[in-house]
C-alpha cells in the first residue's frame, strides 16, 4: 500500500509560526522594533557532517542547530533525523520552541538542531559515527546553561546517550547537556512517554470546556513514533477509542476501537502498523476523512491545508501533536466551520516540561519517583491550558491566538528588563 501525505508541498513550518506571531504581536500592539528582535534569530549553525560508512564511502550530510530566542533562560528544543530537514525548517521549529517554553513558563528559551538523514538507511555504526561529527561541529554552541538538545523526528534516547559521550569526552561528565536520556544515564522517569502523555491532558481539559465527549469518544491519529504511540496508549488507558492509526508506511481502520497494545507489539516487530491482521487498511490521504470526536496530527508539519483536506475533516476537534500541522489559511477555514484547534506548542508540551524536570534533576543531582513527574507534568499542562483558554474567551480569540499572546508577551518582557 502507498501512503502520502495529503499535500505534496508542505507549507514550511517557519511560513506557519511567522503569520501565527504577527496575529498575536497585533493583539498585544507591540512595536516593530520589538517584533524584529522577537522573530530574527539569536544564532543559527550550519555544519558539515561527513560520516564514513560501513562500505567505506564517505558520505556528508548537513546538519544545523537554530537557537532562536534566549531571553528567559537557556534554549532548548530537539534534534531532528529527516530528509527533508534544512535551516529553514530548523528555524521555524526553533522558533515555536521559544514560544512554547515561555507558554509553560520553563525557564528556557527555544531552539532546534537537525540533519538531512533519514535515519532509516544508516546501520546503527553509522548513526553513531554521524551522532558523534554532528555533536563535535555544534560542541562550541551548547551547553548545560546555554544550549540543550533533546530528541525529536528520527532521533531517541539512544542518539542523545552519543550526544552526552561525545559532549563529555570534551568537557568533562555532563549528564545536563542533552535530555530525553535513558534512564542509566541520568534520564527523567516518565520523560519518553511524556509528549504523548501531556497531549492527551491537555485534550481531556479541552474536552470539558468543549463540552466534548471523552469516555468512548473516537479518535484518529497520524504517526505511531514516540508521540504517537504513547498517546494512543494513554487515550486507550483512557477509555477513548482510537480508532484509525496510521505511519509512513500505511495505517489502520477499526470503528469498535484499535486494541492500542496489540497494535504497539506488532508495530515493534514489524516496524510498521501496516498488515496489522486485526483492523482495516486505510491509507494516510483517507485519515484525513475519518469521522472522529478527535483528529490528531502526530507526525509531520504543514498536513492540514486548504488545497489537501481543510474543508473536509470530519473532527469535533484537531489536535495538534505534531509541530506545524495546519497552514494559516487552514487554520481559517477550520474556525469558519467551528472546529477547534488545540495548537501545538501547549497539546505538545508535555515533552519539554519533562525534559525541564530531568534538566533539574541532573543539576542537582536528584531523582524524582513517576508519580511526582507525572503530577508536575499534570500540573505544569493544566496551568497552562487554563491560562490559555481564559484568555481566548475574554478576548474572543482562538485558543492558538491566546497561547501566542501568553508567550509572546513573556518573552517581550524578558527582552525589556535584560536591555540590549
Ligand atoms: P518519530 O520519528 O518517533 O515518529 C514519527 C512517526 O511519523 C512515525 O510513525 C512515522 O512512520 C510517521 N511518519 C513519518 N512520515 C510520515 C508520512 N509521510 N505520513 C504518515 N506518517 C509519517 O517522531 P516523534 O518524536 O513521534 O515526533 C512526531 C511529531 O511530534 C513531530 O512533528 C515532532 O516535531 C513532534 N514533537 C515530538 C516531541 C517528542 O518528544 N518526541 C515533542 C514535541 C513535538
Amino acid at each position: 500500500m502507498s501512503a502520502t501525505v495529503a499535500d505534496p508541498k508542505p507549507i514550511p513550518v517557519g511560513e506557519i509560526t511567522h503569520n501565527q506571531f504577527e496575529t498575536a504581536a497585533d493583539l498585544l500592539g507591540l512595536d516593530e522594533s520589538m517584533r524584529v528582535r522577537l522573530s530574527v534569530p539569536f544564532r543559527e549553525v550550519t555544519v558539515q557532517v561527513p560520516v564514513l560508512m560501513d562500505d567505506g564511502r564517505v558520505r556528508i550530510y548537513i546538519g544545523y542547530r537554530v537557537q532562536h530566542n534566549g531571553s528567559r533562560g537557556p534554549t532548548k528544543g530537539g534534534i531532528r533525523y529527516h530528509p527533508t530537514v534544512d535551516l529553514e525548517e530548523v528555524r521555524g521549529l526553533a522558533t515555536l520552541m521559544t514560544w512554547k517554553t515561555a507558554l509553560l513558563d520553563l525557564p528556557f528559551g527555544g531552539a532546534k538542531g537537525g540533519v538531512n538523514v533519514d535515519p532509516k538507511q544508516l546501520s546503527r555504526n553509522e548513526l553513531e559515527r554521524l551522532t558523534r561529527k554532528f555533536t563535535e561541529r555544534i560542541a562550541l554552541a551548547i551547553g548545560p546553561y546555554r544550549d540543550i538538545p533533546a530528541p525529536d523526528m528520527g532521533t531517541n534516547g539512544q542518539v542523545m546517550a552519543w550526544m552526552l559521550d561525545e559532549y563529555s569526552s570534551k568537557k568533562g561528565y555532563s549528564p545536563a547537556i542533552v535530555t530525553g536520556k535513558p534512564i542509566g544515564l541520568g534520564g527523567s522517569l516518565g520523560r519518553e512517554e511524556a509528549t504523548g502523555r501531556g497531549v492527551m491532558l491537555v485534550m481531556r481539559e479541552a474536552s470539558r470546556d468543549y463540552g466534548l465527549p471523552w469516555k468512548g469518544a473516537t479518535a484518529a491519529i497520524q504517526g505511531f513514533g514516540n508521540v504517537g504511540s504513547h498517546l494512543a496508549l494513554a487515550l486507550h488507558e483512557q477509555g477513548v477509542r482510537v480508532i484509525a492509526i496510521t505511519d509512513v508506511e500505511g495505517g489502520v481502520y477499526a470503528e469498535r476501537g484499535i486494541d492500542v497494545p496489540a497494535l504497539l507489539a506488532y508495530a515493534r516487530a514489524n516496524r510498521t502498523v501496516a498488515g496489522y491482521p486485526n483492523a482495516d487498511p486505510i491509507m494516510n490521504e483517507q485519515l484525513w476523512r475519518v469521522p472522529c470526536d478527535y483528529l490528531i496530527p502526530a507526525a509531520l508539519g504543514g498536513v492540514i491545508t486548504k488545497e489537501g483536506n481543510a474543508h473536509e475533516l470530519q473532527c469535533r476537534m484537531l489536535v495538534e501533536a505534531a509541530n506545524g500541522p495546519t497552514s494559516p489559511i487552514a487554520d481559517k477555514i477550520l474556525e469558519e466551520r467551528g472546529i477547534p484547534v488545540l495548537p501545538d506548542f501547549l497539546a505538545n508540551a508535555g515533552g519539554v516540561v519533562v525534559s525541564y524536570f530531568e534538566w533539574t534533576q541532573n543539576l542537582q543531582q536528584m531523582r524524582w519517583e513517576l508519580e511526582d513527574v507525572n503530577a508536575a507534568l499534570e500540573r505544569k499542562l493544566v496551568s497552562a491550558w487554563r491560562a490559555v483558554s481564559t484568555l481566548a474567551r475574554e478576548r474572543g480569540v482562538s485558543m492558538r491566538t491566546a497561547a501566542y499572546a501568553i508567550a509572546l508577551r513573556r518573552v517581550a518582557d524578558a527582552e525589556e528588563m535584560r536591555g540590549l
